[in-house]
């Protein structure tokens, strides 16, 4: 049975540290795996933080090379170097905001392993792909194309349409798409994304091959993300 997680994406927030504290003191012997993925300016403090705790922590983004000549870039030495145990690729907001291509993410999960990260590789369609019925090409695609020959991942659905929006799919939506990743990973963690928030958590962990959440606004406060945590 793979890992539950829940895992949090700050993205570009930095919540009052009295968050974690209160995260912390909520669940202080987790049943899951708890992630939290804060901007890479405040990865080092929040590890050295949870250090000791059940709680891990990630990084959003990383470049394919270790180091070098790539100004504003981060690597994935560095992301481990500064604590993290993970690292997010190829979130939607970074296709959309900065171009990656399915190639480019696989070379950042590569790096994220040979760093000794697990990546969390996202993927999920827009609503122009899902009102065509490409749902299931396009999911299949970005796994098949940004996903390492091997290594150990974590894979997250996160509809691009779901992400921030209130919206979220059918758990008929969800459960087809989770049927179809778990075809092609076995034994690989399988979260969805997208809109989770503790009213909706229980249903959306009942669905068949969801094995955890990655949750963006609801991950800012302990009395948001809390209950996601619960409910796994
Ligand atoms: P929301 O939970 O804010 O919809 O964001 C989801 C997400 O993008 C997590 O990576």
């Amino acid at each position: 049975m793979p890992q539950k997680i829940a895992a949090g994406n700050w993205k570009m927030n930095a919540p009052d540290s009295a968050e974690v504290q209160k995260l912390l003191d909520a669940h202080p012997a987790p049943s899951v795996s708890i992630l939290l993925c804060p901007p890479a300016t405040l990865l080092a403090q929040l590890s050295k933080y949870l250090d000791g705790t059940p709680i891990a922590t990630g990084g959003q983004d990383c470049h394919t090379a270790a180091s070098g000549a790539h100004t504003g870039d981060v690597s994935a030495d560095m992301l481990r170097a500064a604590g993290a145990t993970h690292v997010i690729v190829g979130h939607s907001e970074r296709r959309a905001d900065h171009g990656e291509t399915d190639a480019l993410i696989r070379a950042k999960a590569e790096a994220a392993l040979n760093a000794g990260l697990t990546p969390i590789l996202c993927i999920g369609e827009t609503l122009e792909e899902r009102d065509a019925g490409q749902t299931l090409d396009v999911v299949a695609r970005q796994l098949t194309d940004g996903r390492p020959e091997t290594g150990t991942i974590v894979i997250a659905y996160e509809p691009v349409w779901a992400i921030g929006t209130g919206r979220t799919p059918t758990t008929d939506q969800i459960a087809e798409v989770h049927a179809l990743l778990r075809d092609h990973a076995p034994d690989t963690p399988l979260l969805y994304g997208g809109s989770v928030k503790g009213a909706n958590a229980a249903e959306i962990f009942a669905i068949p091959n969801v094995d955890g959440a990655l949750v963006g606004g609801a991950s800012l406060t302990a009395d948001a993300f809390s209950p996601i945590i619960a409910a796994l």
